[in-house]
């Protein structure tokens, strides 16, 4: 990174990694700005946020949550933009350098897709994107000069571990999954898991829906198209292997047998910061491994059985088109049932499989097509939730 400062737009502000972003930068000793801030219901955060940093733009989504909200504390020379339209006009402004992508589900698309479009760098914590459109949207970014750089933990380090060696000499990457809170879980006790047991991740602290998808593995399953699109390799160069202390964020095997791996305590501040600051590295604030204590790093293999969500995001990866849209909506809108209590934990799964099944499979889809599969399969979840 050059003298230069660089413009951050917040895309996600209020959320688990704007917050750790907000942190990121507010360390950075002035090199990063957060010039715009967006958030959806949590306008009181986003108020304050924008007091303390001085934002020049600052985004609220929600229109209904916008109005309750009093909003006098925002300094003189910021300007509050309502709906969610105000995000793809504020991530194209020409003071805007990076924009982290940090909108939680398919809500971050567009706003993604509009950043790529003017030619942005992104900052990509987003995985939904990819995971619904990323043919389209790594070609978007191929046409305008834009960059993609990766903040899921897992595709930061195999962005790292990818830089020894040429892409040709890749022979697959390997993804680390924690195995999250029901990894030693029986089938059996699965069935009575509740919300609060789901949201208890042993070593992450993430949002509500991705804390979720960790509990199904369907996160791991969405990591595997993300990359697939991210990287551009096949489905079957793409393994997963559940490493409980997520030390070691993800690894690159080379074609002579070597693997590479990246190592850090989990706390996404790192892959943040690595994303804002690319090509530099700066000293920061996130925390660092402790050599002086004995510690156990341990790999097994996942269980398919048990975690279903694994098979369906390589058929997904494998499959392509339209399939990476329905699996994700048909996951977000399941998710949704469950966190309200009205689907059970063991039906996240089998009800995204059956949607997909009963899908229009579309090779090669437009982003206007991507979004209405979106809508058709939160319908069709719909059908589970309410029987
Ligand atoms: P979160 O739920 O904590 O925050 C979500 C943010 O998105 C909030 O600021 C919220 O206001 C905003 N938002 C929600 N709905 C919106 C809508 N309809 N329109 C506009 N904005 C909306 O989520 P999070 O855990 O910070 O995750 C954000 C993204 O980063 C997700 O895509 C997730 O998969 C990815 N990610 C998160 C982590 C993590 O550690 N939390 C790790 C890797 C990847
Ligand atoms: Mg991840």
């Amino acid at each position: 990174m050059s003298d230069r400062v660089s413009n951050i737009a917040v895309l996600g502000a209020t959320g688990s990694i704007g917050q750790s972003a907000l942190a990121v930068i507010a360390a950075s000793a002035g090199r990063l700005r957060p010039i715009a801030l967006s958030a959806h219901s949590r306008t009181g955060l986003l108020a304050r946020q924008a007091a303390d940093t001085g934002a020049a733009w600052v985004v609220a989504t929600d229109p209904q949550a916008a109005q309750q909200q009093d909003w006098t504390i925002l300094p003189a020379g910021t300007e509050l933009l309502i709906g969610p339209d105000a995000l793809e006009t504020t991530v194209r402004r020409a003071e805007v350098d990076v924009v982290l992508a940090a909108i939680v589900g398919s809500a971050g698309l567009r706003s993604t897709w509009a950043a790529l479009d003017a030619g942005k760098t992104v900052a990509l914590a987003n995985k939904e994107t990819l995971v619904m459109a990323g043919p389209l949207v790594t070609a978007l970014a191929a046409r305008r000069g834009a960059k993609i750089l990766p903040v899921d933990s897992e595709h930061s380090a195999v962005f790292q571990a990818l830089q020894a060696g040429r892409r040709e000499e890749v022979r697959r990457i390997i993804l680390t999954a924690s195995g999250g809170p029901f990894r030693n879980f029986s089938r059996a006790q699965m069935q009575h898991v509740t919300v609060a047991d789901a949201l208890a991740h042993p070593t992450w602290d993430m949002g509500p829906k991705i804390t979720v998808d960790s509990a199904t593995m369907m996160n791991k399953a969405l990591e595997i198209i993300e990359a697939r699109w991210l990287f551009g390799l096949e489905a079957e160069q793409i393994d997963v292997v559940v490493h409980p202390q997520s030390i070691v964020h993800s690894m690159v095997e080379y074609l002579d047998g070597s693997v590479i791996a990246q190592l850090s305590p989990p706390d996404m501040k790192l892959p943040i910061q690595y994303a804002l600051t690319y090509p530099a590295r700066t000293a920061g604030i996130s925390p660092r491994m402790n050599w002086t204590q004995p510690q156990r790093l341990e790999f097994e293999p996942p269980d398919l059985e048990r975690f279903p969500a694994l098979t369906l995001g390589r058929e997904a990866a494998r499959a392509g088109g339209t399939t990476g849209a329905v699996l994700n909506a048909a996951n977000e809108a399941a998710v949704a049932g469950f966190l309200q209590g009205e689907l059970a934990f063991t039906d996240i799964v089998p009800a995204c499989r059956e949607v997909l099944e009963h899908h229009d499979f579309d090779p090669s889809p437009t982003l206007d097509e991507l979004i209405r599969v979106d809508g058709w399969a939160r319908k069709e979840i719909a059908r589970w939730v309410c029987t």
